[in-house]
Parts: C-alpha cells; sequence; structure tokens
C-alpha cells in the first residue's frame, strides 16, 4: 500500500509500505477521503519545517476487516461501512486524559511508517485503527465522512463557548472552520449569526452561504453590533473581539496564533461583565459522537459540499498541496481508490 511523505518544502512522495495488519481491537480501514488542513498546507509551505513526515488527519475511509474481539460487537463498525475516523492519539493514562480532557492528551506516542518516519495516518491507502476511533457515518458521502474531525473540532467550540440557542453570535474569519461555526451555530440555533472577514470575496460566499450579516473588521461593531459569542478563526481578530463582546459573553479562541501573540485582557471589564475567554484545541469523544452524527443525518449536507473546494486522486497528491499553498481555499482532498 501507499504513503504519502512529505519530504521538503514542495516535496511530496509516496512510498510503498507494508500493509497494516489490525489487532484483536482494531478494523483495517481503507481511505476514501482526507481533507488537506492547515497543518499540511505549513508544511507543504515550508512555514513548519518537519520533515520527514506524513501527514494528513482529516480521514474517511471504508471498513474492510474486523478484529476478532470487536467483530459483531453492538456499535463497533461492521465491514463495508463508510467511517470518521478519529486519529488524535487518547492514551487514557497522561494527567489530562485522567481528567477527561483527552483534547489535550501528552501521550507522546506516535504512529510511524516502517522506516520510522512519524505519520498521521490520514494519507495512506489503508490504516488500522481501534475500533472505538471510528464512527459510522451511514449513506453520506465519503467527502462529507472526512469532515468528520473539523466538524469535531467545531462542535467541541461551540461547547467550549457555550453558545446557547438564542445567542448572537460572531465569526471572526470566514474560512473553512469559520464558515463550519457558521453551519452548526444555524443548527444550534442562534438567533443572528455574522462572518467577519478581511477579504470581500469571503463575505460575500458567507452571505450566499446564510450569514445573517457579513462585515470588514473595521465596520464590524456598526454593522454587526455587540455579541454574546465570538469565535476567533483567523489569526488576529482578538482585541476586536473584546470591541464586539457584550456582558455575559465569551470569545473562543479557536484559531492558532502567532507564538509571541499576547491577548490583551481588561481584567476589571471581564471581572464586571463575565466575560469568558476560553482557549479551544482539538476535540473529545462525545464531539465526535455528535459530529458523526450530524454528518449521517444529512442535516449539514448543503453546507458540506459547498465547502468543497477539490479533489484529486492519491496519485495527485501533489497537486492538491500545491493547490492550498497556492490559492484560498476552503477544503480541497484526496481522494482513496474504491474500496474491494
Ligand atoms: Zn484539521
Ligand atoms: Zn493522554
Amino acid at each position: 500500500m501507499k504513503a504519502a511523505v512529505i519530504t521538503g518544502p514542495g516535496r511530496v512522495e509516496l512510498r510503498e509500505e507494508p500493509s497494516p495488519t489490525p489487532g484483536p481491537d482494531q478494523l483495517l480501514i481503507k481511505m476514501t477521503a482526507c481533507g488537506v488542513c492547515t497543518f499540511e498546507r505549513r508544511l507543504y509551505a515550508g512555514d513548519n519545517p518537519w520533515y520527514p513526515v506524513s501527514p494528513g488527519h482529516e480521514i474517511s475511509g471504508q471498513v474492510v476487516e474486523v478484529g476478532e474481539s470487536v467483530d459483531g460487537l453492538e456499535g463497533t463498525p461492521r465491514r463495508g461501512e463508510t467511517v470518521t475516523v478519529d486519529l488524535l492519539p487518547r492514551c487514557l493514562t497522561c494527567r489530562s486524559c485522567r481528567r477527561g480532557r483527552t483534547a489535550l492528551c501528552r501521550s507522546r506516542h506516535r504512529r510511524r511508517l516502517s522506516d520510522g518516519t512519524v505519520s498521521f495516518g490520514g494519507f495512506v491507502e489503508v490504516i488500522s485503527v481501534d475500533a472505538k476511533s471510528a464512527y459510522p457515518t451511514g449513506d453520506a458521502p465519503p467527502l462529507h465522512a472526512a469532515m468528520g474531525e473539523p466538524l469535531a473540532c467545531t462542535v467541541h467550540s461551540l461547547r467550549r463557548a457555550g453558545l446557547r440557542p438564542g445567542d448572537r453570535v460572531a465569526i471572526i474569519g470566514g474560512g473553512f472552520m469559520g464558515r463550519l461555526h457558521l453551519a452548526l451555530g444555524r443548527l444550534e440555533g442562534a438567533s443572528a449569526i455574522g462572518v467577519v472577514d478581511i477579504s470581500e470575496e469571503r463575505r460575500l460566499q458567507a452571505r450566499e452561504a446564510g450569514a445573517d450579516w457579513v462585515a470588514a473588521p473595521e465596520q464590524a461593531r456598526q454593522v454587526g453590533g455587540l455579541q454574546d459569542v465570538v469565535f476567533v478563526t483567523a489569526m488576529g481578530g482578538l482585541d476586536l473581539a473584546w470591541d464586539i463582546v457584550d456582558v455575559g459573553g465569551s470569545i473562543g479562541l479557536y484559531s492558532s496564533f502567532a507564538s509571541e501573540a499576547v491577548v490583551r485582557v481588561e481584567a476589571d471589564r471581564a471581572h464586571r461583565e463575565e466575560i469568558s475567554v476560553v482557549g479551544i484545541f482539538n476535540q473529545e469523544p462525545e464531539d465526535w459522537r455528535r459530529a458523526a452524527a450530524l454528518i449521517r443525518s444529512g442535516a449539514l449536507s448543503d453546507p458540506l459540499d459547498g465547502l468543497i473546494s477539490a479533489r484529486y486522486p492519491m496519485a495527485r497528491i501533489d497537486q492538491a498541496l500545491a493547490l492550498v499553498t497556492s490559492l484560498p481555499t476552503y477544503r480541497v482532498f484526496v481522494e482513496g481508490g474504491p474500496a474491494g
């Protein structure tokens, strides 16, 4: 079977690897689609020089083999089912995991290719995964199932920020993650959702996708007013979040930030107005269950379709990576062959 390895900026190769054998509690999965995320873009662009590495963490697949301990076990995916797969290590042993915060697992264990190259597991033809980490997505298209990971991150984000029905919501950043926040916030009953972005094109597209209002950052307060929940899904935007959050509101720091970025906290205001600033990172099994259920139900079918920018076969992964490093896109996918 083949695994894609990024060996340097602008360099990716397909390596032949032995096919994995699933353990008794595992499944053998044939990759059907894997999204190209910011992590992969930064690797290929040279912004995150960590080579060689086999990335890809937004994967859907078809179950081709079920380990003997879980075969027929109720709730376990069956042969032939399409699943979305949680590839995050959750050791259940470290301090974070013991506290139930597996999004923050500190385990240093990594999946590896035969020569020791670190593998995230997504850009491969076949992978073995723990059965408990695979979530069936029913008849949903494989590309929707491959959005399980970012959708689980979004479920986690709304949960962490405490979004409730009727809330006024602003999303700073109208990229792929911002748009998933828009789609899910809508489903969760937000009374109004606005999207703030520096790009006019992205603002127009967010409006078409159902945002109640859109604005450039300098217009956000005037156009959208004060907000109960503000999600920051683009680098920067912190000062704006403070500027538009209302009393009793919360600011969710979804995006990554430059390591030197400092949050300006108006301490007394945060105290008097009970404003929360919450960090948001990864996802947890309960987020996965909800994300998979949403994908399976088709409730997000239109918004997910609207976020597919391009798709390439595994053999053309170089083109997929070249595209995301050269143009703004929502999600670009690498697809595996039909499961045999
Ligand atoms: Zn991702
Ligand atoms: Zn852990």
